[in-house]
């Protein structure tokens, strides 16, 4: 019976020594409580001194554990102290299942970076797995640095685009930088002058920023500026409004439409007549495959974000989620809260 109970928790050190029970939290809400101790031998030889270790105390820990059929599950943890008859070590047994940080288990916290990996929200795993919204947010800002241990991304990019965005309620921005050719976001740092600029150029470095032949922005002359002073080869994009006059690089095309002029045939006088119409962004799209949509897709989805938290007072962590949204196409998608 013990061992079935054993196995169902998935803890194979985990010896149960009473089969699970139910509690009331300090909220009143239904619990399980499962009791057991640690197997496994216990170190009988001092690391220290060489003599025997004798069993000196037993104690009791409780663990969050993963939900048991839907309820919060604790996990009361027996486990012994052992002292050496020489020196007088004391040594611990060591819970092989227990989280590095918080009373948790490694299963529960797994758990919650899945559910987080997963897009659902801080709340809605709080509530699903009955951990403290602040741990949740603990456990997802440490996988998130995981993830984007660097600053410099992993793939150049010729084509970026830049632009601002409001970080708190108030008056403090934030600047984002976005990788065209791989449509997600590669850097975000507090404000919106000429110094991020700087920073995001140190941050990635002269040999990456060599590979970018240009950048998409809105009209803003911190922005502008600092990209010309420090990067003048990168061309500088305002929006769908490239600064290299398109005439002079299609030549070819201006002659063609003259002679669709005095062809005098309907349909190619037609033909060319779109043409002149859409000259501009043909060769801007031709030119630098540049267009404004991805940065507003960008600010939607940082809205989105915004609006699924409860204010990101922490800055570092609202990039955190920014970067790993812009890799998920379903954020792109959704206007409101989303899997909760
Ligand atoms: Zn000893």
């Amino acid at each position: 019976m013990h061992d079935t109970i054993t196995i169902a928790h998935g803890l194979a050190s985990f010896d149960v020594t009473q089969e699970p029970k139910t509690v009331l939290s300090a909220g009143g809400q239904k619990m399980t409580l499962t009791c057991g101790r640690i197997s496994g031998e216990l170190q009988r030889i001092c690391p220290k001194c060489g003599h025997p270790m004798d069993i000196h105390q037993e104690h009791e820990i409780i663990l969050k554990h993963v939900p048991l059929q839907m309820r919060p599950h604790l996990l009361k943890v027996s486990r012994k102290r052992v002292r050496c008859r020489g020196c007088g070590y004391l040594q611990m047994q060591e819970i092989p299942f227990q989280d590095a940080q918080h009373r948790k288990t490694k299963h529960l916290r797994y758990l919650v970076e899945k559910r987080l990996s997963e897009g659902h929200t801080l709340k809605a795993v709080s509530r699903e797995l009955g951990v403290h919204p602040s741990i949740v947010k603990m456990v997802d800002k440490e996988r998130l640095k995981r993830m984007f241990p660097a600053k410099r991304p992993h793939k150049y990019s010729e084509y970026i685009a830049i632009d601002e965005f409001l970080l708190h309620r108030g008056h403090r921005y934030a600047t984002v930088v976005l990788d065209l050719q791989e449509e997600h976001v590669i850097w975000c740092s507090e404000g919106k002058k000429k110094q991020q600029v700087s920073d995001f150029i140190g941050d990635l470095g002269e040999d990456w920023m060599h590979h970018v032949k240009a950048v998409s922005m809105d009209m803003n002359a911190q922005y502008d500026s600092a990209f010309r002073e420090l990067c003048p080869w990168i061309a500088v994009i305002y929006d769908a409004f490239q600064e290299t006059d398109p005439r002079s690089l299609f030549r070819g095309l201006r002659q063609w439409l003259r002679m669709a002029s005095d062809s005098g045939v309907q349909e190619v006088l037609d033909f060319a007549k779109t043409i002149r119409k859409r000259i501009r962004s043909l060769v801007l799209h031709a030119v630098y495959p540049i267009n404004s949509g991805k940065l507003e897709g960008t600010n939607n989805l940082i809205k989105t974000i915004r609006r699924q938290s409860y204010g990101f007072r922490d800055t570092e962590y609202f990039f955190l989620k920014i970067m790993e949204a812009s890799r998920k196409p379903y954020y792109r998608y959704q206007s409101h809260r989303i899997l909760s």
